[in-house]
């Protein structure tokens, strides 16, 4: 298994449980703690997609973000509840987004017709999902948003983010209660390649890496999100259409005493949110400040580490960027007692920047898995859709 985040270890822990010795491999001290372990953790239901009014990307992330909590909660054999954020999402418009009224109100109502008629609708939060979207009030607008500015509408959407932060402590608890299962950590993989010189795709397989070849390996899953492609390459599968890798930074906050702040995202294009994990943990993002590397090369370069001014530098630039539009969460990093600025990598097909509405990125549905012969590789698309990805992946292996 390359690639120890929620899509590496959501199938390690199925393979394992299927009966299979399972080695985990990943370059970082220990899982999650690339994309997976550093991001808001919304579990999609589609609602976000509005610039892809084909409804292709609502429909492909449905699946997913409705049975999330039902696997996950299975893999790590509990509640994921007091992770959760508790009610409804706040989305509101802002003057520059990509869709404007009325066309937004007409995208909301078709995903809550499609969410609402999905066989799964009732395994999403407490029904939540059957509730579809709301419009908020003028009043309830004016209550976050400052009058006058660039907030012209708002609704209530019936989804739910998970702390990654949280998770990301359960699944190294749950991978080291497994004893089928074997951590590489701290150990880059450089490629892949069939075992000796006649074996094929069938396997078996070695895995390099820079610590040396190790395996053979009857099956290799590759979930190493933005060092995925290239050992796809490597090993003879065709380059996935232009993909773009982008580097966003966000700030989570872990306050001192608890801070009452609902849930708002601000969209649809560039824009930014705040997620409350109950009332003392929270995540700040700011698309313009946060995002601080882009491109579309096979694998991104690393970047250069943060040092303690840039840090600093970086997190009054996001705080600020989104404070202008919900002053309230000045009090959060008021009341801060401890501040992650961290990122991570974004890894989509298309292209073109998101104020435009033309942008390939605009479109999520693009995602899935490849098989050949017994190498697979997993495009997860979403955190949210995951787990369930990592469910099929395993599927295709039961019974051997
Ligand atoms: C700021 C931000 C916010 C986001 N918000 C959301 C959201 O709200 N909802 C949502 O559904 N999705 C969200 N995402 C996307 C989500 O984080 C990813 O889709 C998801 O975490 C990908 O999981 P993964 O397991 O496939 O990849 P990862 O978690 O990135 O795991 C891949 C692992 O591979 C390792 N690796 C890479 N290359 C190598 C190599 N050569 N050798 C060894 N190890 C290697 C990395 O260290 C990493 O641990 C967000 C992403 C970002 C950056």
């Amino acid at each position: 298994m390359l690639g120890a985040g929620i899509t590496g270890c959501s199938t390690a822990l199925y393979m394992a449980r299927q009966g299979y010795s399972v080695t985990l491999f990943d370059q970082a001290r220990q899982p999650f703690e690339g994309s997976s372990g550093w991001n808001d953790g919304k579990l999609h239901l589609g609602y976000l997609y509005a610039a892809d009014p084909s409804l292709g990307t609502a429909r492909q992330l449905l699946p997913g973000g409705l049975l999330f909590k039902d696997i996950v909660e299975d893999l790590l054999g509990g509640s994921i509840a007091g992770a959760t954020t508790p009610r409804d999402e706040i989305f509101l418009l802002h003057r520059d987004s990509v869709v404007q009224q009325p066309g937004i109100d007409a995208y909301f109502r078709r995903v809550s017709d499609l969410v609402r008629s999905h066989p799964d609708a009732g395994r999403y939060w407490d029904d939540a999902a059957r509730r579809g979207a709301t419009p908020l009030t003028g009043a309830e607008i004016a209550g976050l948003a400052p009058e006058g500015g660039a907030i012209l509408g708002g609704w209530r959407l019936p989804e739910r983010s998970v702390s990654s932060r949280w998770l990301a402590r359960r699944y190294i608890a749950a991978l080291a209660a497994e004893q089928r299962i074997e951590l590489r950590a701290g150990t880059r993989v450089l490629g892949v390649r069939p075992a000796a010189a006649a074996d094929g795709l069938d396997g078996p397989f070695r895995v390099e890496t820079e610590a040396g070849p190790d395996g053979p390996f009857t099956i290799v899953v590759n979930a190493l999100w933005e060092g995925r492609c290239v050992i796809d390459q490597g090993i003879g599968l065709a380059p996935a259409p232009e993909l773009t890798h982008r580097y966003r930074y966000a700030l989570f906050i872990h306050t001192a005493r608890p801070v009452a702040q609902d849930n708002a995202l601000i969209g649809t294009g560039p824009f930014g949110d705040v997620k409350a994990y109950g009332d003392r943990d929270f995540y700040l993002s700011w698309y313009p400040a946060g995002l601080v590397a882009e491109g579309r090369d096979a694998a991104p370069p690393p970047l250069p580490a943060l040092d303690e001014a840039g840090r600093q530098a970086l997190a009054a630039r996001i705080l600020d960027g989104l404070a202008e539009h919900l002053p309230a969460i000045r009090r959060v990093a008021d009341g801060a007692a401890h501040t992650d600025v961290q990122g991570s990598w974004v890894v989509a097909p298309g292209s073109g920047p998101l104020h435009d509405p033309a942008a390939g990125l605009h479109r999520r549905d693009r995602f899935g898995i490849r098989r050949t012969g017994r190498y697979v590789s997993v495009d997860s698309g979403k955190f949210s859709t995951a787990p369930w990805m990592a469910r099929e992946v395993a599927a295709m292996f039961r019974g051997g």
